[in-house]
């Protein structure tokens, strides 16, 4: 289950073209999305033609509910003091309000990705503690903190030398193929002299897709 909205953007080559922005995403219901998110690739503007990407500064949402973790997404991880304090206040009262607590206890853990903040009702209740992390880099730290090794973010290189549109292309369509085939996602890193399509998804994935092409 997820909550998106498709936006148009238009990129510096010329292009206009939509994409997907989330504001809530379950991935128990959409297991991909994690390895999105831990590709720095949610909510990331990627322009079909010239590959450029752009950042939407959108908060969202992240919900993994077999791993208990619920955590608000504040875009930049360079948010000033206040503004930090200003969004974890709203944070609580909307938070509390859901979870229907009646004692609020707060826990700040000062650690090297900067503040993560948790808040937990007195009650007990059905909802995970809602963790806030600013920036992506916090988020992926709280996803691998309780992440199986093999279930972790793994990528695989597909590269060509060619420099010919219509044969990248081809090596591009074989490749999400493939990706769709294991159910990963693609990346494209678009060189003049090297055109890469990166695969990704879970390491345990991603190891039997190496060993198959391998044989
Ligand atoms: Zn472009």
């Amino acid at each position: 289950m997820y909550r998106s909205t498709t936006q148009t953007f238009t990129c510096p080559c010329g292009q206009e073209f939509q994409d997907t922005i989330y504001e809530y995403v379950n991935v128990a219901q959409e297991p991909r999305l994690r390895y999105v998110v831990l590709a720095g690739l949610l909510n990331v503007a990627t322009c079909p033609i010239c590959g450029r990407k752009a950042a939407v500064g959108r908060p969202f949402i992240y919900s993994d509910p077999d791993h208990e973790l619920l955590v608000y997404v504040h875009p930049r991880a360079d948010a000033p003091e206040e503004a930090r304090q200003l969004i974890l206040e709203r944070l609580r009262s909307v938070y509390l309000n859901i979870a229907n607590g009646q004692q609020a206890e707060q826990h700040v853990d000062e650690g090297d990705g900067g503040r993560a903040v948790e808040m937990t009702p007195g009650q007990a209740q059905e909802m995970p503690p809602l963790k806030v992390a600013f920036g992506l880099d916090q988020l992926v730290e709280l996803i691998n903190a309780d992440l199986d090794p093999e279930e972790r973010l793994g990528k695989l290189a597909m590269s060509t030398h060619s420099r010919d549109t219509a044969e990248r292309g081809q090596f591009f369509a074989i490749a999400r193929k493939l990706a769709v085939e294991m159910e990963c996602g693609v990346e494209v890193e678009d060189l003049p002299d090297e055109y890469t399509v990166w695969l990704y998804g879970p390491r345990r994935r991603i190891g039997s897709l190496m060993r198959s092409l391998a044989l």
